[in-house]
């Protein structure tokens, strides 16, 4: 960073000054979580959605249900958008997401929604990479830091026209389902949780970076749906995302969502107290 105003002589005792946490951390309480690995213990699969490589493809949850984000044939990062299945203007809330548990999701992390809503619309209840953790590099898996890849940007930096950007692919599949007109869906497409994606920001110039994917066949990331859900997931065109994006280039394998009841009795007594409270 180029410095060209002047350096205050009290800078020393401004930068030393301690760091405050801006959010309480949201635990969960041991008995609440009994309920929920009680209720993944039981699950009965129900449905399986394909998403092709560089493509997208929608899936509805209902509340209660659960799903998976699976890596099928090989490493692939993928771009979820959620909805309240009712009412599209209520969506998923990146950025207040990432305020509340950091830049990166795992296990007991919810994802929330948008104000003026504003309540968890899922839950996340396995995360089969959270032995990645932190890396020596910064970086870790599953980022509320990213936006989606789009064709905006790409011709910003790029000079050329991509139709196969996580943005273009979400917002045919919600044109899809929702049969808005493209000027309407486009409105409702919003920043992504990355799922399987590896990212941090580089040290010294606090750059996003992403790496190759740590996920493997087998892998996936699991969720309670908190209210009816209707999820948009792109394979991105960056694959595992170890180069490039928004192009061609990088090898890219589908993705495959499964959605199960639970017949846990316990599955029903979970709290929905946070769910109505600003209703
Ligand atoms: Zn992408």
């Amino acid at each position: 960073m180029k410095i060209i105003s002047k350096i205050p002589s009290y800078k020393k005792s401004l930068i030393s000054k301690k760091k405050v946490v801006a959010y309480k951390p949201l635990n969960f309480s041991h008995k609440e979580w009994k309920k929920y690995i009680s209720a993944r213990n039981s699950l009965i699969l129900k449905s399986e959605i394909l998403i092709k490589p560089r493509s997208a493809n929608f899936f509805k949850v209902k509340a209660g249900q659960f799903f998976r984000i699976n890596i099928t044939s090989g490493s692939q990062v993928g771009d979820l958008n959620l909805f309240n299945l009712k009412n599209l203007n209520e969506k998923f809330f990146s950025g207040k997401t990432r305020a509340l548990y950091g830049t990166h999701l795992t296990t007991k992390d919810r994802l929330w929604s948008c104000f003026p809503y504003f309540r968890p619309m899922a839950t996340i209840t396995h995360d089969t990479l959270d032995w990645y953790g932190y890396d020596a590099d910064g970086a870790s898996v599953h980022d509320v830091i990213g936006t989606r890849c789009d064709p905006y940007t790409n011709l910003l930096l790029n000079k050329n026209i991509y139709h196969h950007c996580c943005h273009s692919n979400i917002l045919n599949s919600l044109i899809k389902i929702s049969g808005l007109k493209k000027k309407e869906a486009e409105k409702l497409v919003h920043d992504v949780l990355n799922v399987f994606m590896c990212t941090g920001f580089t040290n010294d110039t606090k750059q996003y970076f992403m790496k190759a994917s740590p996920a493997r066949v087998g892998d996936y990331l699991e969720f309670r749906a908190e209210i009816d859900l209707l999820g948009v997931l792109s394979a991105c065109p960056g694959g595992d995302c170890s180069s490039s994006h928004s192009s061609d280039i990088a090898e890219c394998y589908p993705l495959k969502v499964n959605i199960y009841d639970s017949n846990s009795p316990l599955n029903k007594k979970i709290d929905k107290s946070l769910l109505s409270k600003f209703r």
